[in-house]
């Protein structure tokens, strides 16, 4: 059996679904490549009513149901107006710094296609030197799509309520280690909860469990989906595949973000909206040790994942966050390393090769 490494081809699908646009709410085309990539490679494939997407694979026992799960939407914005002069106005959607905005260019998604648009504000000709010194709020920016009426903006299709999503395309950085994409929050968690069952599957390799690779849809704007698939799946135990906040980066105390690129997954021992399970999170250091694949240990204080809600189902669900350190997220450009990414999904496929049931039922025994 080979070791797991990204191909070509898995990197190219990594490409093509960073690149597409999926706002929270608005993920199916995100969805529709998953399944298309995924298929072949499940036992059966199931959708929740909210959308979430769960790629089911059989192993040797029914339970435990292992549950490995990533989220597919992305922050962006929604059309809220489009005025006379026909530039179009918007809320955001999920959590944005509004300094990284301005200048950038997205895309709004109409019922008649994409439509490409610049971030825009009063030029600074025109500031007074008050306004000069003080940062401008998303609520005073615009989308201009280069439509000088409102007549001509609606023709283009452009409706309240349209999806926007940053334009940004995917690019393996010059060093050839790292890549730089927009949405790697987390299309990248969801990658690799797809790969760990794709390595499964054509390695031939034994689980004591079932397998459910998820994608889920609605994180950003709290947690949504991941409240449903729990009830899709009835998961014995979740592992939430994410981005953690890389902490090399200048400005940044390494108390508030420990994280290093290149340096392996973390395995996340808090954040603002769980905190595992201990005897798991021990399990996991002991696999990563065991299976020689290098990890770091984080605390993410003011961040939630979707383990906040998957370890609340029913009476509780030993839970653990396997992250990748990711460089400026919620931005147009996110920077992660291959090298990390693939560690990740070789920590996934140990540990569902061992958690059997005795294994989790010991997780939450007196
Ligand atoms: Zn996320």
């Amino acid at each position: 059996m080979s070791e797991y490494k990204i191909t070509d081809g898995a990197l190219e699908f990594l490409k093509r679904v960073c690149e597409a646009v999926g706002p929270s709410g608005f993920e199916d085309e995100v969805l529709r490549m998953f399944h298309d990539y995924g298929r072949p490679f499940a036992d059966e494939v199931v959708r929740d009513n909210l959308g979430s997407l769960i790629f089911v694979k059989r192993g040797s026992r029914e339970r435990p149901r292992v549950l490995v799960a990533g989220h597919v939407d992305e922050v962006g914005f929604v059309v809220t107006s489009i005025t006379k002069e026909g530039y179009v106005t918007f809320a955001p959607v999920g959590g944005w710094f509004d300094q990284v905005l301005l200048s950038q260019r997205v895309v709004i998604r109409t019922r008649k296609g994409p439509v490409v648009g610049v971030i825009a504000s009063k030029p600074p000709h025109l500031l007074t030197p008050e306004e000069r010194q003080r940062v401008v709020t998303i609520d005073k920016m615009f989308i201009d799509v280069g439509a000088t009426s409102e007549e001509e903006a609606k023709a283009l299709g452009i409706r309240v309520g349209d999806p926007v999503a940053p334009y940004s395309p995917f690019t393996v950085s010059a060093t050839g280690k790292t890549i730089m994409s927009k949405a790697l929050d987390d299309r990248l968690g969801a990658f690799i909860a797809v790969e760990a069952m794709r390595y499964i599957r054509e390695s031939g390799i034994e689980h004591p469990n079932t397998l459910y690779a998820a994608a889920t849809v609605q994180e950003e704007v709290g947690l949504r989906g991941a409240t449903t698939v729990g009830w899709a799946v009835d998961h014995d135990l979740a592992i939430v595949t994410e981005v953690d906040i890389a902490g090399d980066v200048p400005g940044i105390d390494p108390r508030d973000a420990q994280a290093k690129l290149g340096k392996g997954p973390t395995i996340v021992t808090y954040d603002a909206s769980m905190i595992p399970n201990q005897r798991l999170k021990e399990l996991v250091i002991e696999v990563a040790e065991e299976a020689k694949i290098p990890y770091q240990l984080t605390v993410v204080a003011k961040g939630g994942t979707d383990a906040g809600r998957l370890h609340l189902y029913k009476t509780g669900r030993p839970s653990i966050v396997i992250g990748v350190p990711t460089r400026h997220i919620h931005s147009h450009v996110s920077i992660a390393h291959l090298d990390d990414i693939a560690n990740a999904v070789k920590l996934v496929v140990e540990l569902v090769k061992r958690l059997d049931e005795a294994t989790v039922g010991a997780l939450s025994s007196f």
